[in-house]
């Protein structure tokens, strides 16, 4: 088990066990806050299909447990150090590009796996290694805070206090009512994504297709016009995935996963390379994801600073950005740093200060997630015949070298000040273990 920091005395309740709210609350763990979740799920199923973490998700994951978590999702995520991602054009199916697998770092690596896999690892971790409690199967029906403290109303009825309440309770949170005062629904992106994942037997069996499932992993995209079409095979090739971005303008009131038509997304692909229809034909089952979008939150922080949103609650991403996960991390690794060092007589202050450092770079990260679709849906071919790379999957140094948890510490004091009104002076007494704590961040011992 691990040793967290001296002990801060912050009552930390997470709503969520997505990643972001297991992130957030192993990250509290690390910090000396105590946390504990609360989810409405009853029992973990490995559900969804693939999911990307970058760089800087591979940064916080590596810190926990001394690498071992890392090295656990490792042997759970694709190996393209061999082939690469293969981009090409949507009709002939010519390879345009061949884009290299950059080196993994030790301290930062990557991963791409079943969202579930990777999910039941880190959730693991936390409730049966770090001993952090996670109640299942209890939804939240309200939000409630004042000047001390903020709380959480269950369907049972039962009331839970503490110092703060993080809303880490996904795309269509409940907290964001208390937090923004009104009802924020979510609107559709104007797109959907058909995904699936399925094991490759019948993808063996049949020689157009072999190809992709007998020597070790693959990851290949077809682009055209409005539409792209992500096919990858995992495990070696024994588990195959495709993902297929598409125009889509339903009403997503009433939810935004449905089990998807097989015969739709062939004719999607009527006039595309033969191949595409080859993949997709041989899926069992897929679902039809609505790819919801919301302009940025004027604010993820309440009237009284004590209920903070994070994670997708606050920034829902497209999947084009291949960060929504990674940053619902960086929040939590952000705010249990920025709890530490504000102390329990400065929760608001603290959160304020979280809201601040996250904010415009998550802006920032967000706007990838169209500006890569749209490049891709509004493909120039002869700039691409002049430049293939241009065509390229965007791998931005300034979004997967950040450290969340060094940045928090280094900026910290500056930005404090301003939400507390101490200028000046010391934040707390826990300021000068943290600044040691910055010069070596990996600050758990295990
Ligand atoms: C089932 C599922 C499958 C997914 N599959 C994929 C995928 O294949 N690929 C991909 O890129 N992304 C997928 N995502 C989205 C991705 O996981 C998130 O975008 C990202 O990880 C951000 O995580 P989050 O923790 O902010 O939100 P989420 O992962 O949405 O987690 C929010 C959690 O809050 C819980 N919750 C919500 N309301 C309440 C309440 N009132 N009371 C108690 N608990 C509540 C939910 O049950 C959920 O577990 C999936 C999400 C879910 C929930």
């Amino acid at each position: 088990m691990e040793t967290p920091q001296t002990k801060t005395g912050i009552k930390v309740i997470i709503v969520g066990a997505g990643f972001g709210g297991l992130t957030a609350a192993i990250e509290c763990y690390r910090q000396g806050h105590d946390v504990e979740i609360y989810e409405s799920f009853p029992e973990l199923k490995t559900l969804g299909d693939i999911i990307s973490f970058g760089g800087n998700a591979g940064r916080i994951f590596y810190r926990w447990k001394n690498g071992q978590i890392a090295a656990r999702l490792r042997e759970l995520s694709i190996d393209l150090r061999e082939y690469g991602f293969r981009i090409h054009k949507w009709d002939t199916g010519e390879v345009v590009f061949h884009q290299i697998t950059p080196p993994q770092k030790e301290d930062a690596p990557f991963f791409n796996g079943h969202r579930g896999e990777l999910h039941q690892v880190i959730f693991d971790y936390a409730r049966d290694e770090l001993k952090i409690p996670i109640h299942l199967g209890n939804y939240v029906t309200d939000y409630f805070e004042d000047e001390n403290s903020a709380g959480i109303i269950l369907k049972t009825g039962e009331k839970i206090v503490g110092d703060i309440v993080v809303g880490a309770d996904g795309v269509r949170s409940k907290a964001r009512e208390l937090v923004l005062g009104y009802e924020d629904k979510p609107k559709s992106s104007g797109y959907a994504v058909w995904r699936a994942w399925f094991p490759n037997t019948d993808m063996l069996a049949d020689p157009r297709t072999r190809q992709f499932c007998e020597n070790g992993d693959t990851f290949n995209g077809w682009i055209g016009p409005e539409v792209h079409f992500l096919f990858s095979t995992i495990k070696g090739g024994k588990d195959c995935c495709w993902v297929l971005t598409h125009k889509d303008e339903h009403n997503i009131d009433e939810s935004w996963s449905f089990p998807g038509k097989l015969e739709e997304v062939l004719e999607v692909l009527k006039n595309w390379d033969p191949m595409c229809s080859a993949i997709v034909e041989k899926t069992p089952s897929l679902v039809d994801w609505k790819l919801v979008y919301r302009d940025p939150l004027p604010t993820w922080t309440s009237k009284q600073g004590r209920t903070l949103l994070l994670g997708d609650a606050a920034h829902p991403f497209l999947p084009t950005s291949a960060q929504g996960a990674t940053q619902a991390m960086e929040d939590g690794a952000t705010l249990a740093v920025c709890l530490r060092r504000a102390g329990k007589g400065n929760v608001p202050a603290a959160l304020r200060t979280h809201q601040e450092i996250r904010y415009e770079r998550v802006k920032a990260v967000q706007k990838t997630g169209e500006t890569t679709r749209d490049m891709w849906h509004k493909t120039d071919w002869s700039k691409v015949k002049d430049d293939p790379s241009s065509i390229g999957f965007p791998r931005e140094d300034w979004i997967h070298d950040h450290d969340a948890e060094k940045h928090a510490e280094t900026v910290f004091d500056e930005i404090f000040k301003k939400h507390s009104g101490i200028a000046g002076k010391e934040s707390t007494s826990s300021s000068h273990l943290s600044i040691q704590n910055s010069a070596n961040s990996v600050s758990v011992a295990s």
